[in-house]
């Protein structure tokens, strides 16, 4: 049998609403084979889940219904059991433009762990006084979202992301038994109020938990701080890879800790 460790993952399983699954799974280090076909795949979408599922063992949940922040602490965790804690990085100053090698601890990385009394949340609208719920993204939403997108973009000849918005905020909404259709037609009809509340309210639990992706560097020519982040591609699962971190003027967008622990607890 494979070496295997257990995985509490940062939404705790609490979004799938599965019974008798606890938010614990249990990983294995990649393979040869399952590098080799990341690389193929350019690390796409798809070739991420594919990735993952293989190093997912007897998991009550496949990484096409994962949520996205569920999905990327089974990535960092393969990755240290697989290659090592330690990643070699390489940051390109935003504004002197000098490079600069790291050791970055991938132990370090902080996981914010989902906390909530009640799931689906509750949620009041202000204008209209209704209360409806609301749910955090997992991999089935997205791919209702995109489809339903797809099939009124042909309906009206328009592109699909005209309507992805919508459809991706109605599908993680629970309204009277209503369908994904019926759902979207009433949120066109709300007081726009109501639609920004809850823009907000999706835009505040996207921060709710997950693995914090980004680091503060300090360049040593320019003495500029700056926010770099870790951006999963092929070279992450690469043995001995210089990485090179990608670059933001934001904050973390993974922050607004509810518990932290590391990713190797
Ligand atoms: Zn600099």
């Amino acid at each position: 049998m494979a070496y295997t460790e257990q995985l509490l993952l940062p939404s705790r399983g609490i979004i799938y609403q599965l019974s008798d699954f606890d938010g614990n799974v249990n990983v294995k280090p990649f393979t040869t084979k399952a590098y080799k076909d990341l690389l193929t795949s350019n690390a796409s979408e798809t070739g991420l889940k594919q990735f993952i599922d293989s190093c997912l063992v007897d998991s009550p949940i496949k990484a096409k219904n994962m949520n996205q922040n569920d999905l990327l602490a089974v990535l960092f965790k393969v990755r240290v059991m697989t290659l090592g804690n330690m990643l070699k990085t390489v940051t390109r100053c935003p504004e002197c433009g000098a490079s600069e090698e790291h050791e970055w601890d991938l132990n370090d990385i902080q996981i914010n762990y989902l906390y909530t009394e009640n799931y689906p949340i509750v949620v009041k609208l202000p204008q209209c006084g209704k209360e409806i719920k609301v749910r955090f993204p997992t991999g089935a939403d997205v791919t209702r979202a995109k489809q339903e997108a797809d099939r009124r973009a042909a309906a009206f000849k328009k592109s699909a992301s005209d309507f992805l918005q919508i459809y991706t905020t109605v599908s993680l909404i629970d309204l009277d038994g209503k369908d994904i259709v019926e759902k979207a037609e009433w949120y066109e009809h709300l007081n726009p109020c109501d639609a920004i509340y809850l823009d907000e309210v999706f835009s505040e639990m996207n921060d709710a938990f997950g693995v914090k992706m980004t680091r503060e560097g300090h360049c040593s020519t320019c003495d500029k701080v700056f926010t770099s982040y870790i951006d999963i591609g092929s070279d992450f699962f690469r043995p001995y890879a210089n990485v090179t971190l990608g670059l933001t003027s934001k904050k973390g967008n993974l922050s607004g800790a509810v518990e932290e622990s590391n990713i190797s607890e």
